[in-house]
C-alpha cells in the first residue's frame, strides 16, 4: 500500500458522488498571522513557508461555492482571524449566504467597534481562547500579556448578546487548575467550556514532552469536571475532550477523512484536516486553481484515505475498522512515518509500544515542574524557520542515505 514517505505514490480514484456527503463543516483559516506564541499551537510548524493569503473576493468565492456544495456549518478561524480587516466582510457574506458561523479567536484585536459589527453582520457564536484560569500560566503559555485582555473582551462578548464558548487547551501545567478554569467560565457566563485536552500534532508535537500529562492528572481533572457537571446542570455544558495518547483505541479523526470536513488554509490550499500539511507526499489542491467541487469528490488528496482500500494490516482485516477507521492519518505518520498505518494509539498497532513509552516517560517526571524549568519552544516566525530548516535536513540526508549503496 501507499507509504507517503516516499515519492512514489499511488493515486487515489475519485469517489463515486453517491457514496460521498456533502462537506458539512467549512473551516476558514483566513490567515496564519497571530499576535501570540502558543507552545501547543494547532498551525503546522513550517507556517512561514505559506505567507500568502487569499483575497477578499476569493474567500467569497470559497464561501459560495461551499455553501452550494452543501457546508452548513463556518469557523472562522486562523491564526488569529482578527488580523484580516475584512472579516466583517466575510461574516456577512456567510449570514447571507445561510450559514451558522462561528468566530475561533485569541481575543486580541476584539474591539467593542468590531464585535458590534460582527453583531449587526450576523455572527452567531464565538468561541474564545484562555491558556489557563491564572494570569502567570495564560501569559507563559502564550508568551505574551493578554490574560487582563481576554477577561475584558469576554465581558464585552457577552454584553454584546453572543453565545460563547470558552476554549481551554489542557496539559500538565493546567490540569491541576481545571476546578478553577470551570469557575472562570461559570463567572464569565459562558454557555459552553471545551476543555481540550492537547493532541499532539503541530507545535504541541514539538513540545510533547514538556506538554504531556500523567494519568493521575487526568484522572482527578475528569472526577473534577463530572463533579461540577453533576453541581452545575445546564448552566454550562462542559466539553472534557480525553488525550488518546491515554486510550488503547485511536478517535475516528475528522469523522472519517474527507467526509464532514474541509479546511482551507490561509494561501488556499484545501485541506481534510487542520494537520494535514505536515504529511509527506500528498498535493493539497488550491481553491485558486480549481472549484471546491472538484477539489471535494475529485481530487487524490481527499479520495486518497476513503473508504478502506488504502488501508494496511492490521487494519484492513479488523473487524472494528468502520467504528474508528484506522485512527489519525497524521498521527500515524508523526509516529511510524506512514500515514497509511494503523494509528499506533491503537493497541493492534506493531508501533504502539511508542505511545506507551512517552506515556511512561511522562510519568516518570515531576508533577510539580514549573513551566520555566524546561524549555518551551514557542510557535513565532523565528522558530518556524529554524524547525523547517532542521526538517529539510534531515529529510535530505536521508535521501542521501536512501541513495547509498
Ligand atoms: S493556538 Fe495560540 S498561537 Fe496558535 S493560532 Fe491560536 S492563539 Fe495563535
Ligand atoms: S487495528 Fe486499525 S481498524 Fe482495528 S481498532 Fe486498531 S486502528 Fe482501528
Amino acid at each position: 500500500m501507499t507509504d507517503l514517505s516516499t515519492p512514489s505514490q499511488e493515486h487515489a480514484q475519485p469517489a463515486s458522488r453517491s457514496s460521498v456527503g456533502p462537506p458539512l463543516w467549512l473551516l476558514a483559516e483566513l490567515t496564519y498571522r497571530c499576535p501570540l506564541h502558543c507552545a501547543f499551537c494547532y498551525n503546522p510548524v513550517n507556517y512561514t513557508d505559506h505567507r500568502d493569503e487569499l483575497s477578499t473576493a476569493q474567500w467569497i468565492d470559497v464561501l459560495q461555492q461551499a455553501r452550494k456544495l452543501g457546508a452548513a456549518q463556518l469557523g472562522f478561524s486562523g491564526g488569529e482571524p482578527l488580523m484580516r480587516d475584512d472579516l466583517e466582510a466575510l461574516v456577512a457574506e456567510a449570514h447571507r449566504l445561510g450559514f451558522y458561523t462561528n468566530l475561533i479567536t485569541s481575543g486580541v484585536g476584539l474591539t467593542e467597534a468590531r464585535l458590534g459589527t460582527l453583531k449587526a453582520n450576523g455572527l452567531d457564536h464565538i468561541q474564545l481562547s484562555f491558556q489557563d484560569s491564572t494570569q502567570e500560566l495564560n501569559d507563559f503559555l502564550s508568551s505574551t500579556r493578554t490574560f487582563d485582555l481576554k477577561n475584558r473582551v469576554a465581558r464585552s462578548i457577552k454584553a454584546h448578546g453572543f453565545p460563547m464558548v470558552l476554549n481551554c487547551v489542557l496539559h500538565r501545567y493546567n490540569l491541576p487548575h481545571v476546578d478553577k478554569i470551570i469557575d472562570m467560565a461559570l463567572a464569565m457566563g459562558a454557555e459552553y467550556l471545551e476543555l481540550a485536552n492537547t493532541q499532539y500534532y503541530g507545535w504541541a508535537h514539538t513540545n510533547r514532552a514538556q506538554l504531556m500529562p500523567t494519568a493521575e492528572q487526568l484522572r482527578e481533572a475528569e472526577a473534577v469536571v463530572e463533579r461540577y457537571r453533576k453541581e452545575i446542570g445546564n448552566r454550562c455544558k462542559i466539553f472534557f475532550v480525553v488525550p488518546d495518547y491515554f486510550e488503547t483505541r485511536p478517535k475516528r479523526c475528522m469523522n472519517g477523512w474527507g467526509s464532514v470536513f474541509l479546511g482551507i488554509a490561509p494561501d488556499g490550499a484545501a485541506l481534510p484536516c487542520h494537520s494535514a500539511r505536515s504529511l509527506p507526499g500528498l498535493t493539497f489542491p488550491n481553491v485558486k486553481d480549481t472549484s471546491l467541487e472538484h477539489i471535494w469528490f475529485d481530487s487524490d488528496a481527499f479520495n486518497r484515505f476513503r473508504g478502506f482500500e488504502w488501508m494496511k494490516e492490521p487494519c484492513r482485516s479488523c473487524d472494528e475498522k468502520s467504528k474508528d477507521l484506522g485512527g489519525c492519518r497524521c498521527q500515524a505518520y508523526l509516529l511510524t512515518q506512514d500515514a497509511a498505518n494503523a494509528d499506533p494509539v491503537c493497541d493492534k498497532s506493531a508501533h504502539h509500544e511508542q505511545v506507551v513509552r512517552v506515556v511512561r516517560d511522562a510519568a516518570r517526571r515531576s508533577e510539580t515542574l514549573a513551566p520555566d524549568e524546561q524549555p518551551v519552544t514557542f510557535r513565532n516566525d523565528a522558530n518556524s524557520r529554524r524547525l523547517t530548516a532542521s526538517t529539510r535536513e534531515t529529510a535530505a540526508a536521508s535521501r542521501d542515505e536512501g541513495t547509498q549503496p
